[in-house]
């Protein structure tokens, strides 16, 4: 008989599935095996039957070492990682590394196991003996490490008196990952809008087909509660549902909203979930136990067995671009799931990514739009404070007319928050005496000064030292000068102009944990704080019902770094900010100190025009031939020898696959020049939408001479800032 040959994928940085012979183990495609490589073995996906005859003799092709007890990858999962690998140009076997990214190893839980008294009392006695049994006197405890823990002993003492038939232990149920949501456990009236959407979304999920929407709604417009029941309808119909979000969103109220429409809480999936509880989940995704997941981008490979609504929210974050590894786009990628998986999926934004608008515009996403806020409250009227005309005086940040409605607001019990997004103290730090001004030993960038930590901060590398007491260069003592604002430094000012207010400083570098961003905003919800100052740390989806008063700190700082995209982001970010103010009570009122009142961005926001924003803003990119009218890659060199990189750049310029329709720009230096001590020159690809570009750049790179040394190049495929 023919030995059967199967290939198989491993998680590694490696493109192409290895051959194996099954034996006498009945694998089939997706199941997923343990394999000998090299001296190693490694979990593996088997991709199906062997079609090309391996270069290597019949008899050194290795066999599969066993069949894990997992759930197989379905087809669907396996069309979706060549899919993205083949789209982002990155291994396959990086990409399925994602799909398999489940916390500690493969394989079934551990059983858990308890502990209880069994027998007689042990023959020698000892103090920590009697702990253990008073700890144990009338019940069970469910896990030995906790029985030591709860009577202070090492665990060694509880298996000493395992060994003597005192206690025993017993193999215990486990816990169940998620209990099921309830579709009705307690529906919303929704408002005729929202009923419209809403219905557009269940018939879409009965129907099960693919389609794309866009909910398009202002912010507090009620987006949440009308995709829950696109949610619900999935339930109904016993499909699982992916809910994406922004890292920092999954921390705040939503999954509480979550709770209050369906009962129980969806499982959360995000960097903070302990391996353990990753590996139970995937696999209760995998069984289809688990109907619903909240998670951050990476939830989009968990291997669901019937994914039936997928929802992502803040469709325009920049977060749900992964810049490292598997370069992808998980909205992107999400859409292109569920046309694989034939399911409806939605976005939801107040600020759609110009991308999204313009797929809508053309009819190619659903747009369903929700105008108004839910209760008829207006959205926040926003007013331009002029820097140049009437700004503080120097080496002060709030200008007096955001000052006034700052006392205004405290003195009628409302909130008010101060939006800069910059963390740390001042972002740049110089020497009064020789003007030496401190920077990243290892990046193109300046250290910004954090007090609280009082350490000078890298924010491109995480670099940081202490706060010298003289000048690195001439010596001089007491010499330094901080260079402009960030949060710390805004609250200095905030403890002087208003010395009887309650302040609370949000930035992502003061969090020690998510439990204490979820406190922090239980204290401002509840009204304990008068001004929040904050970065974009406060920006996304929280509710808070007491805050009418938003000031902009520098409108200006996004619009400086010469990105394209700079615009957008700032309109985005600062509508989003804005958008915190008067969700309740009142009208709201947005502040934006700015240099440039005139910009597109400000006049949009003032004005609250969004429809001239993205006017100006399509036209713009249609022009240029930007995204999404044309197709952009970026391609950078990177090595700790500058020359070196320059070099192999240039050599890669210079062989670029002749094609009219393409453009190859640079090599220039990457916008970061130096990162991480190695230096990254960039070359910039800019091709119609109808192109290949995917394909193009392989073509490319297969022609491309070896990297050497600690040469790199990495791809990305549509990047997000270019
Ligand atoms: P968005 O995400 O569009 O900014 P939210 O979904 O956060 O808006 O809704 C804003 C507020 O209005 C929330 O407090 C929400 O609970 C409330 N809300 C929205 N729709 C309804 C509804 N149909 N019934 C009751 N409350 C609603
Ligand atoms: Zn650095």
């Amino acid at each position: 008989m023919a030995r059967r040959i199967v290939d198989v994928l491993v998680p590694l940085a490696l493109d192409q599935p290895y051959s194996y012979a099954a034996g006498d183990i009945p694998v089939a495609p997706g199941d997923v095996v343990r394999v000998p490589l090299g001296t190693r073995e490694c979990a593996g996906v088997v991709w199906g039957e062997n079609t090309t005859p391996d270069p290597r003799l019949d008899n050194r092709i290795k066999a599969i070492a066993e069949k894990l007890d997992v759930p197989p990858l379905r087809d669907e999962m396996r069309k979706l990682v060549d899919w993205i690998a083949h789209y982002t140009l990155a291994p396959r076997g990086m990409v399925l590394r994602m799909a398999l990214r489940m916390g500690e190893g493969l394989g079934p839980e551990r059983e858990r196991v308890g502990v209880r008294l069994a027998g007689a009392p042990p023959a020698r006695m000892t103090p920590a003996r009697a702990r253990v049994l008073a700890t144990l006197a009338d019940r069970l405890v469910r896990a030995k490490s906790d029985a030591a823990k709860e009577a202070g002993v090492s665990p060694g003492v509880v298996d000493g008196l395992i060994d003597e038939g005192t206690l025993e232990t017993v193999a215990l149920p486990p816990e169940p990952v998620a209990r099921a949501p309830d579709a009705d456990f307690s529906r919303p009236d929704l408002s005729p809008e929202q009923a419209a959407a809403a219905a557009a979304l269940r018939d879409a999920v009965a129907a099960r087909t693919f389609a794309t929407f866009l909910l398009d709604g202002v912010t507090g417009s009620g987006k949440t509660e009308v995709y829950f029941e696109g949610v619900a309808e999935a339930i109904r119909q016993r499909r699982q549902v992916l809910i994406l979000m922004p890292e920092i969103a999954l921390t705040a109220q939503s999954l509480d909203r979550f709770s209050a429409r369906f009962g129980v809480r969806p499982a959360e999936w995000h960097s903070e979930i302990s391996p353990r509880k990753r590996a139970r989940i995937w696999q209760g995704v995998a069984e289809g136990e688990v109907r619903v997941v909240a998670g951050a981008r990476s939830a989009l490979f968990l291997p669901f067995a019937d994914l039936g609504f997928v929802v992502v929210d803040e469709e325009h974050d920049p977060a749900y671009k992964q810049e490292d590894g598997v370069r992808y786009h998980a909205r992107d990628m999400a859409v292109v799931r569920a046309h694989i998986e034939k399911f409806p999926i939605v976005l939801a934004s107040a600020t759609p990514s110009v991308e999204t608008e313009v797929n809508a515009r053309k009819g190619r996403y659903r747009r369903l739009s929700l105008p108004q806020r839910f209760g008829g409250q207006s959205l926040p009227h926003v007013e331009a404070i002029d820097l140049s005309r009437e700004g503080p005086p120097r080496g002060r940040w709030i200008a007096p007319r955001l000052a006034e409605a700052v006392t205004v607001a405290i003195e009628r019990k409302q909130q008010a928050l101060l939006f800069l997004n910059r963390r740390g103290y001042a972002p740049l730090t110089l020497c009064r005496a020789c003007g030496y001004r401190f920077a990243c030993p290892q990046c193109d960038a300046w250290l910004v000064d954090h007090r609280f930590k009082r350490q000078l901060v890298c924010h491109h590398c995480g670099f940081s030292t202490p706060h010298p007491a003289v000048c690195p260069n001439c010596h001089a003592a007491d010499s330094f000068v901080a260079c402009g604002p960030g949060v710390e430094r805004v609250e200095e000012e905030v403890g002087t102009l208003f010395p009887q207010a309650r302040v609370m400083v949000m930035s992502s570098d003061l969090l020690t944990s998510v439990d204490k961003l979820r406190e922090e905003l239980t204290e401002i919800q509840e009204g304990r704080v008068d001004i929040v100052i904050g970065t974009q740390l406060v920006a996304k989806g929280h509710h808070f019902p007491r805050l009418n008063l938003v000031g902009i700190v520098d409108a200006d700082l996004g619009l400086a770094n010469g990105d394209p995209r700079a615009a957008e982001r700032t309109f985005q970010l600062l509508s989003q900010v804005a958008g915190r103010a008067g969700r309740e009570e009142g009208q709201g009122i947005g502040f934006l100190q700015t240099h440039q009142p005139e910009h597109p961005v400000m006049r949009a926001l003032i004005a609250g025009d969004r429809e001239a924003f993205y006017a100006s803003e399509i036209d713009i990119r249609e022009r240029l031939h930007y995204p999404p009218f044309g197709r952009l890659a970026s391609l950078i060199v990177s090595a700790s020898d500058r020359a070196a990189a320059e070099t192999h750049a240039r050599k890669l310029a210079a062989i670029a696959p002749r094609d009219e329709r393409v453009r190859v720009l640079g090599p220039a230096e990457a916008p970061v020049s130096l990162l991480r001590g190695r230096h990254r020159f960039r070359l910039l690809i800019k091709a119609p939408r109808a192109l290949d570009l995917s394909g193009y750049m392989r073509d490319w790179l297969a022609a491309a001479p070896k990297t050497t040394g600690d040469l790199k190049r990495e791809i990305d495929i549509d990047p997000t800032s270019f």
